[in-house]
């Protein structure tokens, strides 16, 4: 019942955040994480500040501790992926720091068994066995594209000669439903279907990159499943589609210390991050005007962000004391949104 309030309240908007676990070799003793409750409450503590004035609570709709499954984060999500075959648009992103688990939680670690998978693996599996279970009555088809949005350019993925064209970016309501109609779209009927396809696609990011992680930290990553379903008994139609979206690193990088490309990199990452919150903001205040218009991230995104549409952000915390001032800045992010 609460739930449903707090959903009703924020227009449709959930944040979930997530804290990943230490690495082998970090030191475990040395966290910024002293409290995580039962309702989504977490208590950050300022390793250099002591007593009262070096904690501060925050609130989300949930908070996974490090022990945290993949499988027990899907189950949460679950609901949301299976809106999209009702014809609803939905977007789950995840939001933090480099190294804070971002594509652990979307995609899994390299080369994931299938408990490792990460929610889109799971999305598209559970897809798929919904509408096969839905075959006496309903038809989907589903298709997939992938983009990368790096400094403000929308570019392809999955173009079959892994060319990096730059793509246009429509906003005004189509039909189809697409935002982006020159991204290669490939049809998929099956798990090893996507997975074939989302290994092209990271090949592809990193053909365009002198080291892969620098780049995948350095740009959003959007798997767009779109899926067309038709109503068997009266020939009714409806379109819904899921974004699924790895959002670069959100670290501030100090502008008096980088030059060049990397000062541009940096600034159109701030931009595309802010631009970002403040459409979410302006949704969870159910404001009249939504600034789509402020990035490319936003206007490929736009679809699936406001109206009836559902959005999911994952923030993601690394639990090291060093990254107390990233952890800070991650949460005031997710707490203005939530
Ligand atoms: P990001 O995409 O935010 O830069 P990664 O997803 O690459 O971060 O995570 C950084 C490292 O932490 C990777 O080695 C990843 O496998 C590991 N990791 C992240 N989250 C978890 C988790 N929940 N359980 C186990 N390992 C994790
Ligand atoms: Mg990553």
């Amino acid at each position: 019942k609460l739930y449903n309030e707090v959903q009703e309240l924020k227009g449709n908007i959930r944040v979930y955040c997530r804290i990943r676990p230490f690495l082998t070799g970090e030191n475990q003793k040395s966290t910024t994480i002293d409290y995580i409750g039962e309702d989504g409450e977490l208590v950050l503590v300022n390793p250099s500040k002591q007593g009262k004035d070096g904690r501060k609570m925050f609130k989300f709709n949930k908070v996974y501790d490090p022990a945290a499954t993949q499988e027990e984060v899907f189950l949460d999500t679950q609901p949301l992926v299976r809106s999209v075959l009702d014809g609803y648009n939905v977007c789950i992103f995840a939001y933090g720091q480099t190294g804070s688990g971002k594509t652990y939680t979307m995609t899994g670690p390299n080369s994931p068994t299938e408990k490792e998978w990460g929610v889109n693996y799971r999305a598209l599996n559970d897809l798929f066995h919904i509408s096969r279970s839905r075959r006496d009555t309903f038809m989907y088809d589903v298709g997939v594209q992938m983009v990368e949005v790096y400094n403000e350019q929308v570019r392809d993925l999955l173009s079959s000669d892994g060319s990096q064209k730059r793509l246009g970016i429509v906003t005004t309501s189509q039909p189809n439903g697409l935002a982006v109609p020159e991204a290669s779209m490939y049809p998929v009927q099956s798990t090893s279907d996507v997975m074939d396809l989302m290994q092209t696609g990271l090949a592809n990011r990193a053909m365009s990159a002198t080291a892969l992680n620098e780049r995948s930290s350095r740009s959003h990553s959007i798997v767009t499943v779109h899926v067309q379903g038709v109503d068997l008994k009266n020939g009714a139609t409806l379109h819904g589609s899921l974004h699924l979206v790895d959002l670069a690193g959100s670290e501030r990088v100090d502008r008096s210390e980088v030059t060049g490309d990397r000062l541009k990199e940096t600034q159109h990452i701030n931009k595309s991050l802010s631009a970002l919150g403040d459409v979410i903001f302006a949704l969870s205040q159910k404001s009249a005007h939504v600034p789509y218009r402020n990035s490319k991230l936003t206007q490929v995104l736009q679809s699936s962000l406001g109206g009836h549409a559902k959005t999911l952000m994952f923030v993601q915390i690394n639990p090291d004391a060093g990254s107390y001032s990233e952890t800070l800045s991650t949460l005031k992010f997710a707490e203005r949104v939530s």
